[in-house]
């Protein structure tokens, strides 16, 4: 009683990017309301990071004990190892919806309301919400403010069509419902290696069919050099560069192969045929913003589907000006298409509303690959922060200083040296550019270079810190300490 609007928030799409920033609306005295016309904590804790993580640990142990040189060197004898499927599996599912249980009970204990169905604008203030079928379900509710969280959905390229037993994508493959003998991977970024070591591991063989010229083509190039000589040559894995997958014709799982057509990407002839148990179709994700009648406020999407916004996390309307009230956050506006970026987003959003002003550094939000061993960075590669360079007239200032895991008493005892870590940062100023790592633990230890970021600190502002000795986190000080520059402060 007494309120304009039914709520001051209301969020369409609870994965983590609405469930952060529920949490942090409430926090901020806002009444609240979220909804959700599918899973409770979307792709991220139900078909993304949370069951690829459980896939990767169960799959990762298998490769540790099979790995019977590396132990034998530490006086270990193991027997013969062998794994059950259908356990490994469960893992993923249980702790999927262990998660999504929290994330429900998190937001009932603060008191968000949860709007079952799928929220669509009808008006500036006001958001329909129903599901297909269902008389009982749905309604319309009005906001101050809204927040669209809606997410995204793999892409499929055209002539592709997904069976979901021997041609599917992340969705049908992290259920882990058979481990096929040979799999064609289309895409190497993250999402593509993290299933090539789980499949590995497992037994399978893995083909990648990468478009662009190398592997791991978002990653820093000297990274993705030493990751392909420890994560792709010595497995059971070989790869087509160049070439694009044009046309896929499904199988049978154990009876009949899956045939995949090769085409250069260049010449655009078809190179070869492929006749694999099934293919991973990982060639990156697509938002999902159909449905949401962004006409309503004046707005639409890009040409791909993404919601523009600016650095308030505002949504831009046709005309190029904010649409007053309305946000989007996460994997729908496509500016960083990873969960704790949909998070931290989802935050800014919030502040912004509540009269605080925000703009997220993207350039300090961090990246990681979960491979055994993992990959992980922040800002800049190398190539794009000597190009940056060059376009801002400070080219000669740009230094590099890498390190070796084999530096590192820590990672000797543990008998992991392969491994790098290198920071692309300015001599002048001591501007860090951006930091990376290759080797046991990187996304756990690029954190202190990310968070340097976030807070503008310099090489000489951190290089002084002092790590427990042995750590894995020295390998960072081992940068910080081998970086030169001039000033003691930025101008
Ligand atoms: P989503 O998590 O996609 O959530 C959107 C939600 O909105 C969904 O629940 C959907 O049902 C709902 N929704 C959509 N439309 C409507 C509507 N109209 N009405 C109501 N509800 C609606 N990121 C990492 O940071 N680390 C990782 O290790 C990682 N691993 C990944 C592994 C895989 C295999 C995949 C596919 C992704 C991974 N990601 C990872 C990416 C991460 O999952 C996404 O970046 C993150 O989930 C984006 O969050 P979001 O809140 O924007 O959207």
């Amino acid at each position: 009683a007494g309120h304009k609007y039914d709520y001051d928030l209301v969020i369409i799409g609870c994965g983590v990017g609405g469930h952060g920033a529920a949490l942090h609306a409430v926090e901020s005295g806002l009444r609240v309301a979220i909804i959700e016309g599918h899973d409770i904590g979307g792709t991220c804790v139900n078909r993304g990071c949370v069951p690829s993580k459980a896939l990767l640990a169960a799959s990762g142990r298998v490769r540790e004990l099979q790995n019977t040189m590396h132990l034998k060197s530490m006086g270990i004898q193991v027997g013969s190892v062998s794994f059950e499927r259908q356990p490994i599996a469960d893992h993923a599912t249980n702790l999927a919806s262990t998660i999504q249980n929290n994330l429900k009970r998190s937001l009932e204990a603060i008191g968000v309301d949860i709007l079952i169905g799928s929220g669509k604008l009808t008006g500036p203030h006001t958001i329909k919400y129903n599901l297909p079928g269902r008389v009982d379900v749905g309604g319309e509710v009005t906001a101050r403010d809204i927040i669209i969280a809606t997410g995204s959905v793999p892409f499929v390229p055209p002539g592709i069509p997904i069976d979901g037993k021997t041609v599917f994508t992340s969705d049908h493959a992290l259920k882990l419902e058979w481990v096929p003998n040979w799999v064609a991977i289309i895409g190497s970024g993250y999402i593509g290696l993290e299933f090539s070591d789980v499949y590995t591991a497992l037994g399978s063989e893995v083909t990648f069919i990468e478009a662009m010229e190398s592997l791991m083509p978002g990653f820093d190039k000297e990274i993705a050099k030493l990751a392909q000589r420890i994560l792709i040559n010595p497995r059971k894995i070989d790869y087509h560069t160049g070439v694009l997958a044009t046309k896929v014709t499904p199988g049978v799982p154990g009876v009949k192969p899956v045939l995949v057509e090769l085409t250069d990407f260049k010449t655009k002839q078809v190179v070869d045929t492929l006749e694999v148990d099934a293919v991973l179709v990982a060639t990156g994700r697509a938002p999902f913003t159909q449905g949401l009648n962004l006409a309503a406020v004046g707005a639409e999407t890009d040409r791909r589907g993404f919601i523009p916004v600016n650095e308030k996390m505002q949504v831009l309307g046709k005309d190029g000006k904010v649409v007053p009230h309305v946000y989007c956050i996460g994997d729908a506006n496509g500016k960083y298409m990873l969960a704790h970026a949909a998070s931290a987003q989802g935050i800014s959003a919030v502040e912004n509303m509540c009269g605080r002003p925000h703009e997220l550094n993207h350039l300090s939000v961090p990246a990681a690959c979960f491979t055994h061993p993992e990959v992980s960075f922040v800002g800049l590669t190398e190539e794009a922060a000597r190009e940056a360079a060059t376009a801002g007239g400070f080219g000669s200032q740009v230094a590099v200083v890498k390190t070796s895991f084999k530096a590192n008493s820590k990672a000797l005892a543990e008998k992991e040296g392969e491994g790098m870590a290198k920071m692309i940062y300015r001599k002048d100023t001591g501007e860090i550019l951006g930091v990376h790592i290759f080797g046991l633990h990187a996304a756990d230890l690029i954190h202190e270079a990310s968070n340097a970021v976030a807070t503008r600190q310099t090489v000489n502002d951190i290089k002084f810190n002092v790590h427990a000795h042995p750590t894995l986190s020295e390998v960072l000080d081992e940068l910080f300490k081998g970086a030169h520059v001039k000033a003691g402060k930025p101008a």
